[in-house]
């Protein structure tokens, strides 16, 4: 059996080539062109000496050349290696040596830090966006010099596709291999069973690329099924809003914070998109409060999924078009399997009865084949065939799966177990919080506190103590948020989650 990712595109090109495949600001780029420069840039690669299980370290935000590169080095038999836009040069560093990368391509605007940690690792680095004059070793121009490749080559469903740096909590980040039945696999499922795609649909492309989650659900999937997908290089609540208004985007995809920001930059005015037809959230669980609001404004349905880079990423979604739970994430994708195990560490997967509260875990074709250099980690992680996933949650009678919180984020304050997503659904049913952050601080006298940050409707006039007041009259007292901080916004993550950790150490240092 052979197959690839590359295929995506080059299945896509052959069907739909005169479609719009990719349009970012307003320039399109149609099917037949993309796998044409995709195969250009292939060339360029063959010649730099690259070859089957290379691994090609990609610096590039959402632009077309992110998916040109990615085509051109999966077409290969080569591994990408992508690298959160925002890393700095000694993080660059650690993932090309980690990754053993044999070249790095880097988009111009972040040479400043590309170029320095691949110097530090000592790997050679084209650029794309660059300008002639800049001086730089441009992929084009080494790609006008070279033969295109003719066509892609066919993979074994094990072997390497990409590799994902996740950060996790503790330690470095590591490298989840996703190989490429994992990934051919996704788009299948997902798109006959989960999304509803179309040729010619508009799909909304402010989800980062070299995060797990635009990369499968609006990358591959998107190309797959003949959309256009309207990439935005840097995500902002207003742009977003005039692709969804303006743009005639009929698919958006988001984590939840970018949810927040669309209705934040949505207040001002009226209008209503007509093109909508649904929305898609993942990454981070999605207030029900929050998914409401968006309904009501955008006139259009929300539907949840679940996963992870290791789960390439969907485990368990809301079919679009069948009746979505709110508060769930729906039930487990086709040929997947979730279960509830005991979280106790026995070193055994103990599977629970429905309804219980456990870890979930997850088996099937959609699982990443370990952690690059990392054995320990990956016989940790993967247990009998089931993939941990560090995840507090239930499954009910019907199969539909509620993510009730990260075990590593859960608070122990006085011997009670506090979930803060219970209490982040709380505060955000008050109409002037517009997005909460929950997490545990040291406490001396309860082990741990719990501790709140919010963001208002500046319209509202909250402070701080009113919110305090109002939230200890609607939770049972080890609950409710001990300390609550108003902040003009979250700090966030590479893929636009809100980085917990960093409150919490921020929080250590003013109050220490
Ligand atoms: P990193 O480790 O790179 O810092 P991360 O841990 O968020 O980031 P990802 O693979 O991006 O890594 O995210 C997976 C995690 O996201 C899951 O383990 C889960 O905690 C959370 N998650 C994803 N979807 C949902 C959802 N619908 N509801 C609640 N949590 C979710």
């Amino acid at each position: 059996l052979t197959l690839s990712v590359a295929a995506v595109l080059a299945e896509s090109a052959a069907r739909h080539a005169d479609r719009t495949a990719i349009t970012v600001g307003g320039q399109g780029t149609t099917y037949a062109q993309l796998w044409e420069q995709a195969r250009a840039y292939a060339g360029a690669l063959r010649d730099a000496g690259i070859g089957e299980n290379d691994r090609v370290a990609v610096l590039i935000p959402n632009v077309t050349d992110f998916a040109r590169v990615y085509y051109a080095v999966l077409s290969l038999g080569a591994v990408v290696v992508p690298i959160h836009a925002l890393l700095k040069r000694h993080e660059i560093a650690y993932v090309l040596e980690d990754a053993a990368a044999g070249l790095m391509i880097c988009a111009a605007p972040l040479l400043g830090e590309g170029a320095a940690g691949a110097e530090q690792a000592g790997v050679p680095t084209y650029s794309v966006l660059a300008p002639e004059e800049a001086g730089t070793d441009r992929l084009e121009d080494r790609a006008a010099a070279a033969v295109p490749i003719d066509d892609y080559l066919p993979r074994h469903p094990e072997d390497i596709a990409t590799i994902l740096y996740t950060s996790g909590t503790t330690g470095k980040p590591k490298g989840a291999l996703g190989t490429h039945l994992a990934l051919v696999e996704q788009t299948n499922a997902m798109l006959l069973d989960t999304l509803d795609l179309r040729p010619g649909d508009r799909l909304f492309g402010g989800l980062p690329l070299f995060h797990t989650f635009g990369q499968t659900a609006v990358l591959n999937c998107g190309l797959r099924a003949g959309a256009e997908i309207l990439l935005l290089p840097r995500f902002t609540g207003p742009e977003a809003l005039d692709l969804v208004l303006g743009h005639g985007v009929n698919v958006f995809f988001g984590v939840p914070t970018m949810y927040v920001a669309l209705l934040e930059a949505a207040a001002a005015g009226e209008g209503r998109p007509d093109a909508l037809r649904y929305a898609v959230s993942g990454g981070a669980s999605l207030p029900v409060a929050l998914l409401e609001a968006f309904e009501e404004r955008f006139g259009a349905k929300v539907y949840e999924g679940y996963g992870l880079t290791e789960t390439s990423p969907v485990a368990c979604f809301n079919r679009v078009g069948r009746d979505p739970r709110p508060g769930t994430v729906g039930t487990p994708i086709w040929g997947v399997q979730v279960e509830i195990a005991d979280p106790l560490e026995t070193g055994r997967i103990d599977l629970l009865p429905r309804g219980e509260l456990g870890e979930i875990v997850v088996r099937g074709h959609n699982l990443f084949s370990g952690y690059l250099n990392r054995p320990e980690a990956t016989a940790e992680a993967v247990v009998d065939g089931w993939f941990r996933t560090g995840d507090l949650g239930t499954k009910d009678d019907d199969d539909y799966v509620r993510i009730v919180d990260r075990t590593k984020d859960m608070i122990l304050r006085n011997g009670y177990n506090v979930y803060p997503r219970e209490v982040e659904e709380a505060l955000l049913e008050h109409p002037g919080i517009t997005n909460a952050a929950v997490y545990g601080v040291p406490d001396e006298k309860h082990g741990q506190e719990v501790a709140a940050a919010i963001t208002v409707d500046a319209a509202a006039g909250l402070d701080a103590a009113a919110v305090k007041e109002w939230i200890a009259g609607r939770l049972a007292a080890y609950k409710y948020p001990r300390r609550v901080e108003i902040v003009a916004e979250f700090p966030l993550g590479p893929s636009g989650k809100i980085l917990k950790r960093e409150l919490a150490a921020r929080h250590d240092q003013q109050f220490a």
